[in-house]
């Protein structure tokens, strides 16, 4: 079952079809907007558009951090860009999103680790898009509940921030991260009041069957709603080998037990992303 470049055929890359894709597609190059949609060519683009549901990066595409699994470029980021917040909601406003997703690169070389220009850009996207629901796909912040404390006060609908993987293999995938801060800080936000948290983790990096179920135990014992389950692709030869093409009937059965386990929403699919049905997790 496997296609000439060695991947399954369930992880095929669908091309996006649809009207409202094309309209969409349209207006991204003609105002040179900035979706990780596009940027990351997801193959969910068709599903995610024609629903209304987008992806944006904020705080530059330079991250602090260097993940083993992660595409985005590492070292000394730009210059913070006072305006950004204006131009994402601009963008949101011009696709005429309904469901924005928004998420960063890591910005461990300010003081407030980004979390000013956060609220700034919720905000702004919500005086410029009163209708447009919010996901907030947040950074760890360290642990700093101040910083956190930002995001909480602007309250987005979703607040999510991902394990990525299972307690074993946190160092080794996201070596400046700590498998206990990220679920503290998922156990922060609904303390506080936000109303569904959502995390996400990548599968074929070398976990086991218990360490997932364990995972997803960990994430139910602080109260988190949605959890997503996808396979991991390696971006580039520099980063983590795939260990492993999970297959279909493996995530069905992470689906059927996630949802015995009590998370409202269960996505576990291959091709599934953070953000993928985004829209969905609001109900
Ligand atoms: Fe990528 Fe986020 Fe890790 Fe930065 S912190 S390298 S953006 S996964
Ligand atoms: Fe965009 Fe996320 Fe949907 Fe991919 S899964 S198309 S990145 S919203």
């Amino acid at each position: 079952t496997k296609t000439r470049s060695g991947k399954p055929k369930w992880l095929r890359v669908k091309l996006p079809t649809g009207e409202k894709y094309r309209n969409l597609r349209k207006l991204v190059d003609k105002y040179d907007l900035h979706t990780i949609c596009t940027s990351g060519s997801c193959p969910n683009m068709g599903e995610c558009w024609g629903e209304g549901t987008a992806t944006f990066m904020i705080l530059g595409n330079v991250c602090t951090r260097s993940c083993g699994f992660c595409g985005v470029k590492t070292g000394r980021p730009e210059d913070i860009e006072w305006d950004e917040p204006e131009k994402v909601a601009r963008s949101i406003k011009i696709m005429s999103v309904k469901h924005a997703v928004v998420t960063s690169v890591d910005r461990d070389d300010l003081k407030d680790m980004g979390s000013i220009i956060w609220a700034e850009t919720v905000n702004a996207i919500r005086r410029m898009n009163p209708t447009t629901t919010l996901e907030t796909l947040i950074p760890d912040f360290q642990g700093n509940k101040r910083n956190i404390d930002r995001i909480i006060e602007v309250a987005p609908e979703v607040v999510s921030h991902n394990m990525e993987t299972v307690r074993r293999l946190t160092r080794e995938v996201r070596i400046q991260a700590k498998y206990d801060t990220s679920l503290e800080v998922l156990r922060y936000l609904k303390a506080q009041g936000i109303k569904r948290t959502k995390s996400g983790i990548m599968l074929g990096l070398g976990e086991r069957e218990e360490e997932v179920i364990q995972t997803m135990k960990d994430l139910r014992s602080v109260d988190v709603d949605v959890v997503t389950i996808g396979q991991y692709l390696q971006p580039s030869k520099q980063h983590l080998p795939v260990q492993e093409f999970i297959v279909p009937e493996q995530f069905e059965t992470y689906k059927r037990i996630g949802k015995e386990l009590g998370f409202r929403h269960v996505e576990s699919s291959a091709l599934v992303r953070s953000s993928y049905k985004a829209h969905k997790h609001l109900e």
